[in-house]
């Protein structure tokens, strides 16, 4: 019988999904078998890591296949243990085409802390990322996690800190999603950096609001803060 889904598209996001990997990899945010990365096939459907691998040395051609309503494996290996939260995540927002969790260091370490991501700290973060939220701690693996991470999730969200666990990015690309955690993680090293330096000159509220006109009128990108 054959595969109920377009075999050429299958074969060229888990290609992605590998180069996606091995970027992460070598930028030190996953190690031994962390993270996992997900795609869009269609509206039904997902590619996604396998679980128990390396993301810096997967193969396109072990990646799964899972369905977004009730997460019934399809084709490939076993999928990732955090596949509900991908799943989570794709159910609420169909905007989303990419998924991508890490635990990438400074990141974690933030998410860590049980502190909030502070805001108006530099203006790139606020125009790319916007408003990060924090998901409280749950057991990962479970369908707490998920559940959880829905609730955080706004129709504005771009990345989020899974609380004493790490991070999830979304994208309307693999690309997209990648470029989001790349820039969540230079901006918990620069929050993290300020603390040590002791001092941190947050925007003014006339300053963001500039700031929010610019990405809402300039870059047509959504914001809970409009
Ligand atoms: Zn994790």
């Amino acid at each position: 019988m054959g595969l109920p889904f377009p075999i050429d598209l299958y074969d060229s996001i888990s290609n992605e999904i590998c180069r996606v990997g091995a970027r992460m990899w070598r930028q030190g945010f996953c190690a031994g078998s962390d993270g996992n990365i997900s795609a869009r096939l269609d509206d039904d459907l997902i590619v996604i890591t396998p679980s128990g691998v390396s993301k810096g040395d997967m193969r396109p051609d072990t990646m799964c296949v899972i369905r977004v309503d009730d997460g019934e494996h399809i084709h490939g290996p076993s999928p990732s243990s955090e596949r509900a939260v991908h799943l989570a995540v794709y159910r609420e927002r169909h905007d989303v085409e990419a998924v991508i969790h890490s635990h990438a260091p400074k990141s974690t370490a933030w998410a860590c802390t049980g502190l909030p991501l502070p805001d108006a700290v530099h203006p790139e973060a606020e125009l790319l990322l916007g408003r990060i939220p924090v998901v409280p701690y749950v057991t990962p693996g479970t369908g707490l996690l998920a559940e959880a991470t829905a609730k955080a999730l706004t129709p504005c969200t771009a990345a989020m800190l899974l609380g004493s666990h790490g991070t999830v990015t979304l994208g309307d690309s693999l690309e997209g999603a990648l470029a989001r955690l790349e820039m969540l993680e230079a901006y918990c090293r620069l929050v993290i950096e300020l603390r040590v330096l002791g001092q941190t000159r947050r925007l003014t509220d006339a300053e963001m609001t500039d700031l929010l006109k610019v990405k809402r009128d300039m870059w047509g990108l959504p914001d809970d803060r409009y």
